[in-house]
Parts: structure tokens; sequence; C-alpha cells
């Protein structure tokens, strides 16, 4: 009996509280759902950066570059809403702007002095700060993915010309025709700087390779690179190139040099560049950002700026970067007259630009 009652007097304790509003839990229910809501995200990626004004680019070429950068960046904006990794989300993205003749890499690489074409990509994952690049390879089609591969199945981080393709027939990868990699318009682009160069070496002036600063000359560059902030809080970046026309002697610029082309790192941000590749490695451009906020502990975007907009110049070079930091803040800072670039934030929201005002 006495049982019993304790029995009842506990089960009309609980109902008791169950109906009491004092007792009951306010704060919503973490589901699965909504701790993945509270996740932000986000992408950037460019296309490379040079003299690019309005006068020289047609309404139609406009278009194009707008669609291809909206496609590209879209991609890799529906793997991370999914839950999909930062280090994927890049290499998706960028296999989308290497298959476009549009851009300078994989189809519509330029071409070298020797009337080749030779591929840089570099790829860094910011959990790890594993890295993997590869340097003058001829017949991969995305060069991208072939980085990622050194990365994940090799215990280097840089292979270069034919042992970067062996190891990537090894590992599977197609080998293409070099003619895959041919376009008439970078075919032409080589043609004219080169022969200004023979014409400057004849006259027996102290040539260079590049007759003049190429970033002022040119217009058609567009080295691709892809920066991404995951649910999970991770960071990559990833950069892919043809390289600077006409360049020589299997020259390499910064694109698969990790700090230079790219740089990730969680506990700051990552980042992928784009210009006069020798300025960017001797400013070891990308990994200066990422330094600049860890020591400094300053913004992304007043790391980005002071070093694109002063500490580059003072150097003598150009171009820009695109970066994302591991709260989802991003910089797109540039010094040449425009850079291809899109943003897409948690939000889906879209931001693409070219010229200097958006
Ligand atoms: N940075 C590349 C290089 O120097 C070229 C570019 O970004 O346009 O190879």
């Amino acid at each position: 009996m006495y049982k019993t009652l304790t029995l009842f007097m506990i089960i009309s304790f609980l109902v008791g509280c169950k109906n009491d509003p004092s007792t009951t839990k306010k704060e919503p229910i973490q589901t699965v759902e909504n701790i993945e809501a509270n996740k932000t995200f986000g992408i950037v990626i460019h296309g490379g950066a040079g003299t690019i004004l309005k006068e020289n680019l047609s309404d139609s070429l406009e278009t194009a570059y707008k669609t291809k950068l909206k496609e590209a960046i879209t991609i890799g904006h529906e793997i991370l809403k999914n839950g999909g990794t930062a280090m994927e989300a890049v290499t998706k993205t960028i296999n989308i702007l290497e298959d476009s003749p549009l851009f300078n890499a994989g189809k519509g690489a330029v071409f070298t002095f020797e009337e080749t074409n030779e591929l840089d990509a570099s790829i860094m994952d910011g959990a790890t700060l594993n890295a993997g690049a590869v340097a003058g390879v001829t017949r991969i089609k995305n060069p991208i993915d072939l980085a990622e591969a050194v990365m994940t199945q090799s215990e280097h981080v840089l292979l270069s010309g034919k042992g970067a393709e062996i190891f990537a027939s090894e590992k599977g990868f197609d080998m293409m025709d070099p003619s895959y990699f041919y376009t008439e318009k970078r075919f032409q682009s080589m043609k004219n700087q080169k022969e200004k160069l023979l014409q400057k070496e004849k006259n027996n002036s102290s040539a260079t390779t590049f007759a003049t600063d190429p970033y002022s000359q040119d217009s058609k560059f567009g080295t691709v690179g892809c920066v991404a902030l995951d649910k999970n809080g991770n960071l990559a970046a990833g950069t892919s190139t043809g390289g600077m026309t006409n360049k020589r002697w299997n020259r390499i610029g910064d694109a698969p040099i990790i700090g230079a082309g790219t740089y990730a790192n969680n506990a700051t941000c990552a980042v992928s560049s784009t210009g006069w590749g020798e300025f960017f490695i001797r400013g070891m451009v990308a990994h200066d950002i990422s330094a600049m906020m860890e020591y400094k502990g300053v913004s992304l975007q007043d790391a980005a700026s002071e070093v694109i907009q002063n500490k580059l110049p003072t150097l003598g070079g150009s171009g820009g970067i695109v970066a994302i930091d591991h709260n989802g803040n991003i910089a797109m800072e540039f010094n040449t007259p425009g850079m291809y670039r899109a943003h897409m934030n948690a939000e889906g929201e879209l931001i693409i630009g070219i010229y200097k005002e958006l």
C-alpha cells in the first residue's frame, strides 16, 4: 500500500513537471538539421587578373565569362551546401574552369616560347596543412586533380614534368594528346609576343622572355583559382594555370608553389593568387596574407590589401588574390585594372565581378 502511494506520487510529480511551463526547456531542440543550418560556409573563385578593361571586352565575351564563373561557383557551392568538403568543392569548381577555353588553365592554356603548353597547379588542405602540386605537365586535362593525387597518393608535395606524368599514368590518369590544349587565340598571342622578343634580340637590346611587362600588355591571362570554407570549418585553396605567354626554359611560376600561389590554414585563411608569378614567389604572397593574420591579428581584408596594394607593387609585381577566412569573411583584392572573380555565401547570394567596380 505504502509502495503504491509512493509510486503514485512520483508519477504525479513527473506529469506535473511536464506541464509546468517553468520547467519546460526553452531553447530549440538541436536537431541535426538546425546544427547544420548554423554552420556557415562560402566559396570564392578567380579567373585571372590583368589589363581587363570594359572597352576591350565585347558584351558577348563579358557574358560568356560571367556565365562560366557562375556555373563553376554554383558547382562548388552545391557541394558545400550538401555537406561536402572544401577540398572537393575546390577541385570540382576548378575542373569547370580548366575545361573552358576562356581561361588560362587546362584547355585554353597559354603557349610557351617553344610553342607547347606547360601546366602548373597546386592545392592545399587547411585542416591538415597537407598540400600537392604539379609543374610543367603537358598531357594532363585537369592538373588540379593531379595536384590532389600528389597530395593524397604520394609522400611528396611537388612533382614536375615527365616524372609527374609517369606518376599520373601510374595513378590511372588519362594522357591527352598535347593538341587538346590548342586554341587559336592563345597561339596567336604567343606568336605576337615571340615576334617582339625575337626582334628585340636581333636589335641586341637586353631581351627577356617577356617582351614587356606582360601584365600591362596582355589582357588575356586567366589563371584560375578557388578557395572554400566548408560546414565543418575546414578551408582549402587551389590554383591552376598555363603560366605566362611565351615563357621559356621550363619557367615555373607561383601557381604550383605552396605559399606563393596557394595557401590554406584553418587557423587563418585560404588564398589563391593570380598575377606576375615571379613577384608572387618573391613575396610569398598567399602565405604572407595568412602570416599577417596569424602574427599580427589583423583581419583578412586588411592583410590582403596590405600585401596586394602595398607590398607587392613595392617589389614591382601586379595581380590579385581571392581569399576566405574561417568565419566566411572574404577578400577579392587586385592591383590590376581587372580580375575575373565571383563569391557565393552560405545564403546563396552571388557576386560576380570583372572590372574594378562590380
Ligand atoms: N601567376 C601565373 C604565373 O605566373 C600567371 C597568372 O596568374 O596569370 O604563372
